[in-house]
């Protein structure tokens, strides 16, 4: 992915794509202290771009670093770099890490480094094709505890057993890893969240552990705005025998429905599919339309 054309932001300014390089004693690669944001572009504009860089300054606090930029100069480093690189359908990456000026556990002077990169990313497949919904199985990888890891945080570190469980669902055949948390308890994907649909009423697990996503809120808002109940609880794997619909929504997978989980098999019925579409309405409104309906 690094041989190519194209520009990308780097600690200020626009570099060719291939110079947007960092050192090997870089501490964010040696240590995690990275943490990064993943947005869409829907005709040319990123769809919440400004709660993705608020975030992203939150996940650097968290992991005790303050960005050298602020959230409005992101903004711009991001639209930038989509203009930049021509993009009306895409995906935009800011990610932040320590440096290498220091090798070591703690690098308290490293300096904070930020970049954005974006690209054209079309969607692929049709509503149709996608309510066929998608393969999943329980990866044997939990969700830690707050008191074990910056849950919090969409830092890096954090994606070591989503790569874990990805690659062991894909290596059985499935599309994607379902995590239960430290308690056993619903959790996510491994790079989304996770809804199921109850005799109509539909539930998401408490984000206690994991990421509170920016798709996730939308699709809620949008679900109550439609008429539906929906219930944010604890929810064990067991339920899933008594569930109709499951779907998983996240910036890169939207609303994806989900056809099986080990055992499980699910029909995508009209609740997925009106927020599927929904959510396809929402996103592709004009930027002032779609922030007054927020
Ligand atoms: N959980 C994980 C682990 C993720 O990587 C993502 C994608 N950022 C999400 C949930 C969904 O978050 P969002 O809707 O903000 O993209």
């Amino acid at each position: 992915f690094d041989d190519r054309d194209g520009k990308i932001w780097q600690n200020g300014q626009l570099v060719p794509w291939r110079d947007a390089k960092v050192h090997v004693l870089t501490h964010g690669l040696h240590y995690a202290s990275c943490v990064f944001e993943g947005e869409r572009v829907y005709g040319g504009n990123i769809f919440k771009m400004t709660e993705h860089h608020q975030r992203l300054q939150t996940s650097a606090e968290i992991l005790g670093f303050k960005l050298p930029y602020s959230v409005a100069e992101l903004d711009e480093a991001a639209r930038e770099v989509v203009q930049a690189n021509n993009i009306t359908d895409g995906y935009v990456r800011p990610v932040a890490w320590r440096g290498s000026e220091m090798m070591g556990v703690s690098a308290q002077n490293n300096s904070i480094n930020v970049a954005i990169a974006a690209w054209e990313w079309p969607a692929y497949f049709s509503p149709e094709a996608r309510l066929k919904g998608i393969r999943m199985t329980v990866s044997p990888w939990r969700r830690p505890a707050p008191d074990t890891a910056p849950t919090k945080s969409k830092a890096a570190g954090l994606y070591m057993i989503c790569t874990l469980s990805k690659h062991q669902a894909e290596g059985k055949g499935y599309n994607d890893a379902l995590m239960l948390d430290y308690r056993g308890r619903i959790a996510e994907a491994t790079g989304a969240n996770v809804f199921l649909v109850q005799d109509g009423v539909i539930h998401t697990p408490t984000p206690d552990c994991f990421l509170d996503g920016i798709t996730r809120r939308t699709v809620i808002q949008l679900a109550r705005e439609k008429g539906y109940e929906i219930v944010e609880r604890p929810i064990m794997p067991e339920e899933l025998a008594k569930t109709q619909e499951v779907f998983l929504t996240g910036t890169a997978v939207e609303v994806t429905p989900v056809a099986e989980i080990d055992d499980y098999r699910f029909t995508p019925g009209e609740i997925t599919k009106q927020l599927l579409t929904g959510y396809d309405e929402l996103v592709r409104r004009p930027a002032t339309a779609a922030a007054s309906a927020a």
